[in-house]
């Protein structure tokens, strides 16, 4: 059997396997169709003196940003044009670890194969950096397709600020208590540009964990990859709900802004 990096890293290969059972997750859950979707976890806290000395299985390749606080980073990516179904079973061939080089402009593919990273990646990598850079000990991202989400963003009345996160919370008190910050809204862009990326980050700063791409997906950050998968899917519980009870025929009452604040009181919650 061929080596892996994960040989003997017990750590490393938790990290990895939780990336790959979210992955299982988003294919079951119909959020990743074909290859939609994107996992980046920052992985430096496990990397040691040999991960630090391995050589570069490709050629160094510019990010299109310069990203001063990823100097000696190392992320786990997945791969471009690779699908999440994938991943799931087998991460180190549909994803990679990569390492920023010095000039925080470039980075190179260590291990295990020579797996070209997400072309979102220029834009994940900036939401790292400005984690790092609020001194966050965030270390995931996640973007996916959640369905009832994605429908909810085609109604403008949903976009205005905060209407949708109320209503959300509103269905079923855990939803406020494990997205305590709620779904922030960035209206719609074209994939995979640097100004999605700004307003993705600027959304995340005005203290949102998950951010809704109108007509598009969700990209939620975390502590760590199921955390930030977890946010998406107590969202999409309540969405589901309230289908639910538009589906029967009547508008749900949900809970009182008291309830809420009781919730909030109670979890000790951020809003
Ligand atoms: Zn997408």
């Amino acid at each position: 059997m061929s080596q892996s990096i994960l040989d003997n890293r017990p750590a490393l290969a938790k990290e990895v396997n939780d990336v790959a059972e979210v992955a299982g997750y988003l294919w079951q859950k119909g959020w990743a169709e074909r290859n939609g979707g994107n996992i980046t976890v920052n992985i430096t806290d496990q990397v040691d003196d040999a991960i630090r000395a391995m050589p570069a299985i490709a050629e160094p390749v510019a990010i299109g940003l310069t990203l001063p606080n990823l100097k000696g980073c190392y992320f786990y990516c997945k791969g471009t044009n690779r699908r999440m179904r994938d991943l799931a079973r087998w991460p180190m061939d549909n994803g990679s670890i990569i390492r920023i080089l010095d000039d925080c402009a470039h980075y190179e593919i260590i291990a295990d194969k020579n797996v070209k990273p997400t072309s979102e990646l220029p834009s994940h990598l900036a939401v790292h950096n400005y984690l790092i850079g609020k001194g966050s000990n965030y270390k995931a991202s996640v973007h996916t397709h959640p369905i009832e989400l994605v429908a909810m963003s085609h109604n403008p009345k949903f976009l205005e600020k905060d209407v949708l996160t109320n209503i959300l919370w509103s269905m079923i008190p855990e939803t406020k208590a494990f997205c305590p910050r709620g779904l922030g809204i960035v209206p719609y862009m074209m994939p995979s540009t640097n100004e999605l990326a700004e307003a993705t980050i600027k959304t995340i700063d005005d203290n949102y964990d998950v951010v809704m791409w109108e007509k598009h997906g969700v990209f939620s950050v975390g502590e760590n990859v199921l955390e930030a998968f977890d946010m998406i899917d107590v969202l999409v519980k309540s969405a589901i709900i309230y289908m639910d009870a538009k589906c029967m025929g009547f508008e749900p009452d949900g809970m009182s802004q008291e309830q809420m604040q009781a919730i909030s009181k109670t979890f000790n919650l951020p809003k």
